[in-house]
This record gives structure tokens, sequence and C-alpha cells, in this order.
């Protein structure tokens, strides 16, 4: 990583830990995008580029949002068909279980 990066390509991690890696001039994925409250979408693109310090703000808040607002992911895992490793779930959790509603027998 060189420290000469020119600031507006560098990338950054999705703020929502879905792994994703955002250019710099994007707040976060889509999908964390759309779950955010209107009025931080409107916060972080109405200040961009005009005030950088209430852009900072709005940023920072709305990745303390983002990351209190985590939709949990279903634990369920499936060995694979063909034998090597297992599949995942990727449905959102349920209310009050750590598995999604097709899983949710799976709870020990
Ligand atoms: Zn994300
Ligand atoms: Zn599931």
């Amino acid at each position: 990583m060189s420290a000469h990066l020119d600031h507006r390509r560098r990338m950054h991690a999705c703020p929502c830990g879905c792994g994703a890696e955002i250019p710099h001039s994007k707040f976060s994925c889509r999908a964390s995008w759309q779950r955010l409250p209107k009025t931080m979408r409107q916060a972080i693109t109405d200040n961009h580029g005009r005030d950088a310090a209430a852009h900072g703000a709005a940023v920072g808040e709305a990745r303390r949002w983002l990351q209190a607002n985590l939709p949990g992911r279903c634990e369920f895992r499936a060995p694979r068909a063909d034998g090597r490793g297992e599949s995942r779930c990727t449905a959102e959790k349920a209310d009050g279980t750590d598995h999604c509603r097709e899983h949710w027998w799976a709870e020990s």
C-alpha cells in the first residue's frame, strides 16, 4: 500500500462489514445505502463537496447507525453437494433467533 495514492481513487471497506471495497467517493455498498434513513443519505449527499465538516459528521453518524442496525445473517450451514466445504445461508436472521425463518428448526 502506497501512502502516495491519489486520495480520490482510494477504496475503503464498506462500513456495514459486508466485505465490499467501496470507491472513496461513495459511502457504502448499494444495499446499505438503501437501508440508511433518508435524512442521513440526504445529509451526506447535500454536504458532499460543499461542507467538509458537515459531510464528515454526517458520514460518522451514518456509519454508527449502520453498525448499530446490521441485519444479522442466518447461521445455517449445509455441506455442499460436491463435498467441498459447506454453503452458508445468506438470508437475514428472523427476530429472536440465530437463523432465518426457513432454518429456525436448526436452532439448538
Ligand atoms: Zn456493505
Ligand atoms: Zn437460513
